[in-house]
């Protein structure tokens, strides 16, 4: 086992993985920006180096940065978290080279599903069912004469997209040309490379993933799915466990889809199937994230394992020491991300000091953040401060469970989504568990107006 860690992350995850390593009995390494020398994370690491300014580019993507550190700390390994340097291809091959495990799969298969051009490629091979799409596609009229094939509505997605950059939905011929080029540019921005191709765009459908634990020894196990139809923007915002639309078949088809998945590449560490569900429940492999999710924790209280603890051991080379017939999911659990963002103003990020912080508690009821009273939110990173999960018995309780634990949180200083989730765990869609992807853009509609009432 290793004895000393390197997280190379902030927020909320690096303080989730330096309490995994703690557990554990390793030994922490921080990293931060100028703007975080007060961060949570810095404090309750047992050391820590400031690499660089307050904009990712000059420290948390600082891979030279980071891997001076490690080298200096004597860390043995790194953890990525989530974003950042996760599925960064180039900065695993250079852990590699310098001798560092890098928590997670090898450079090799981050570029080979990093690519989702190829990941369809080569999950269609495998016999995983795929999103009815092209390949890249490089001469715009060429692209056009496809999509009128497959059918209006489509989505051009670009081959290295994340983090929903790089998508754009197109309605007709009209739009296309436009909405190919612009595509083509944030990607290009975004990720350096530009290269597209089209997808059916699917409506209604819901997103439905499944969490996969993979040793080094061939071993694979599935850990049920999370469901994560309620999105702004191709952005997550409330992750449960069950899913409360699919049927135990439907479940044994989409497990046994993405164990195949992982078999096909050979898949290492932790990993994540996204897979669409459409009207006729048939399901699509959308892609496959190499990395530990935001919304783990959901999983980690319906199936009772500590999903980072594991990574870590996998990384060390441990073999899985259970089998798919001993996991049970228990009851359902619940997450929502809480953000400092303005739902009343278009989700304007809001940053500030938070002046009266006040955690919910209770049996059951997690709270994931590196917020705490007197901290001040800085303006340079993403606007999730926190997410709050909740496990009970039955789904019915978990949104009960959740609406109390909501009600309880009290953060001031800032601007907060909280009253958001309570609305939504209120709507009669969300609560018969029939919503898809487009719930978010139709509840906003109806609050708008409710409110130009
Ligand atoms: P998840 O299902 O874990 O939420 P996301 O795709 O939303 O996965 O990404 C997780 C986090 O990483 C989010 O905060 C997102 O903004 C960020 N992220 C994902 N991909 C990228 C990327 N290519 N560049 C920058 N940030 C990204
Ligand atoms: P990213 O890498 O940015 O996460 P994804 O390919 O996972 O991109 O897609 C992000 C989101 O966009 C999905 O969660 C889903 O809501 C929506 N989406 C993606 N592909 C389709 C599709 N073919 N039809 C309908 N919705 C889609
Ligand atoms: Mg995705």
């Amino acid at each position: 086992m290793f004895s000393k860690i390197l997280i190379a992350n902030r927020g909320e995850i690096a303080v989730r993985i330096i309490r995994a390593c703690r557990e554990m009995g390793i030994s922490t390494v921080a990293v931060y920006s100028q703007a975080d020398k007060d961060a949570l994370h810095v404090s309750i690491a047992d050391e820590s180096y400031c690499i660089g300014g307050p904009q990712v580019g000059d420290s948390y993507l600082n891979m030279a940065a980071i891997l001076t550190v490690a080298v200096i700390s004597g860390a043995q390994a790194i953890h990525p978290g989530y974003g950042l340097l996760s599925e960064n291809a180039k900065f695993v091959s250079l852990c590699e080279k310098c001798n560092i495990e890098f928590i997670g799969p090898s450079s090799e298969m981050i570029s080979k599903l990093g690519d989702k051009d190829e990941a369809r490629r080569t999950m269609r091979n495998a016999g995983v069912p795929v999103t009815p799409g092209t390949d890249i596609i490089e001469d715009v009229n060429i692209a056009k004469e496809k999509a009128a094939e497959i059918g209006y509505p489509i989505l051009i997605k670009a081959r290295s997209g994340g983090g929903g950059r790089g998508i754009r939905l197109v309605h007709n011929e009209d739009e296309f040309e436009n909405a190919f080029h612009s595509a083509s540019a944030e990607a290009q921005s975004a990720f350096g490379d530009g290269a597209v191709y089209i997808e059916k765009y699917l409506k209604p459908v819901k997103h439905i993933e499944m969490q996969l634990l993979c040793d080094k020894f061939g071993n694979v196990v599935c850990l049920g799915e999370r469901e994560c139809s309620v999105q702004r923007k191709n952005q997550k915002l409330i992750e449960e466990s069950p899913s409360p639309a699919i049927t135990p078949e439907i479940r044994a088809n989409m497990m046994e889809a993405a164990k195949k998945a992982a078999l096909a590449v050979g898949y290492e560490n932790a990993g994540t199937v996204e897979f669409l569900l459409d009207k006729d429940k048939n399901f699509y492999f959308m892609e496959m994230n190499t990395r530990l999710q935001v919304e783990h924790p959901v999983t980690e209280m319906v199936v009772g394992i500590d999903l980072v603890q594991w990574q870590i051991r996998i990384a060390a080379g441990a073999k899985l020491s259970m089998t798919q017939d001993k996991i049970f999911i228990h009851g359902s659990a619940i997450e929502c991300r809480i953000n400092s963002e303005d739902p009343d103003n278009n989700y304007r990020p809001s940053c500030g000091t938070i002046n009266l912080l006040h955690i919910p508690g209770g049996p059951n009821v997690r709270f994931d953040t590196a917020i705490y009273q007197d901290y001040t939110v800085p303006p340079y990173y993403d606007s999730m401060i926190g997410k709050l999960i909740v496990q009970a018995r039955s789904r019915e309780l978990a949104i009960r469970k959740m609406k109390m634990a909501l009600s309880e949180l009290i953060i001031q200083g800032i601007t907060h989504n909280r009253n958001l989730h309570l609305d939504i765990l209120s709507d009669k869609e969300f609560v018969d568990g029939t919503y898809t992807t487009g719930f978010m853009e139709d509840f906003d509609k109806r609050r708008n107006k409710q409110k130009d009432e």
